[in-house]
């Protein structure tokens, strides 16, 4: 998990007694007598509560779990139930993800667990709503609260649609066509906008988010190794289109220049010497930095998506040997509802 996510919920952790899990980034424990996860959602901007919870026996209701949420709003954003999970995703601060977690995912946490305390819930397996050996696991891609019989079905019923997946794979030629499609419409807008005598903003942007969604769109998704391909297409396509922008200006200077032949002559004057570099470049890096911007949210979701583990594995005891005791922690809070 990235360093910049685990010190913005580090704190957060401290302050509730609650544990991290370094690799997926899940916030998990015991808070008030509940078993808790806090899990980031929505490309990292805000986060996720969640519980798996019964009340004399029966699974949590939507409609009592809305009002919790409704009870929370200013805090809250949403709330769904399945089975006896029941989340609560956190409202995202407009000012950043650090405000978010500072303002809101306390008292949202709060407000939660302190509802269904004075509801008479009490924790239980997600699928099933045992309360006998429920640990918390991280699921592929997200936590979750099983029992030892539910995480042998959910891990075989994962494995089956994780094989369809891996099916579905990466095609890598579909995606360089997609990034060069994407990329000559960011070619088009650079040289458009730049001719009707505006700053190069909206157009880099335009190039960054035209050659990422042109490799997911044709490439069936973005990987890493999509992420660079894309990087570098845009890249060359920058340094095309500013070249070209330029022939059509010494072309407009020499109208018996063919434009072609203008664009020789523009890369030949490039590379020896011919243009004032200090007219050059700072048009070229504008480019270049509005370009990025624009790829910047498409590149880290992808790589925020692929650099979480894919895998499933015990959460709340990773360190210790299986079936052994969990490690005892002195900083833990309570470990009430923890089963032996
Ligand atoms: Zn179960």
């Amino acid at each position: 998990m990235d360093k910049n996510y685990l010190n913005l919920v580090m704190p957060f952790a401290a302050q509730t007694g609650l544990k991290t899990d370094m690799v997926s980034g899940t916030v998990y424990g015991s808070y008030s007598g509940f078993e808790v996860t806090v899990a980031p959602i929505s490309g990292g901007r805000t986060f996720q509560i969640s519980l798996a919870v019964k009340r004399a026996g029966a699974a949590p209701s939507l409609v009592e779990m809305q009002q919790i949420a409704a009870a929370g709003k200013k805090y809250i954003a949403a709330c769904s139930v399945s089975g006896y999970r029941a989340d609560f995703n956190v409202r995202p601060s407009a000012l950043s993800v650090k405000s978010t977690v500072k303002k809101n995912l306390f008292p949202a946490l709060e407000t939660v667990v302190s509802n269904l305390k004075a509801q008479g819930y009490e924790n239980c397996c997600q699928v099933c709503g045992t309360e006998e050996g429920v640990g918390t696991y991280y699921a592929y891609n997200c936590a979750a609260r099983l029992c030892d019989n539910c995480r042998q079905s959910f891990v075989e019923r994962n494995d089956i649609v994780r094989h369809h997946n891996e099916q579905k794979s990466e095609n890598i030629i579909g995606g360089i066509i997609g990034a060069l499609l994407g990329s000559l419409i960011g070619a088009a807008a650079i040289i458009l906008i730049s001719r009707l005598g505006y700053i190069a903003a909206v157009s880099g942007v335009i190039m960054g988010v035209c050659a990422l969604k042109g490799y997911e769109m044709l490439g069936g998704k973005l990987s890493k190794a999509g992420v660079i391909i894309s990087t570098v297409i845009m890249v060359v396509m920058v340094f095309l289109s500013n070249q070209f922008d330029w022939a059509i200006v010494l072309k407009s200077e020499i109208p018996e220049l063919g434009i072609f032949e203008s664009f020789r002559w523009i890369n030949y004057l490039l590379f020896n010497g011919g243009i004032e570099l200090s007219a050059y470049l700072p048009q070229l890096i504008l480019l270049y930095i509005f370009t990025f911007a624009g790829a910047a949210p498409t590149i880290s979701s992808a790589m925020r998506r692929h650099t979480l583990p894919d895998t499933f594995y015990r959460i709340d005891e990773q360190n210790a040997e299986a079936g052994s005791e969990p490690q005892s922690e002195p900083a833990a809070s309570e470990q009430s509802g923890q089963p032996e």
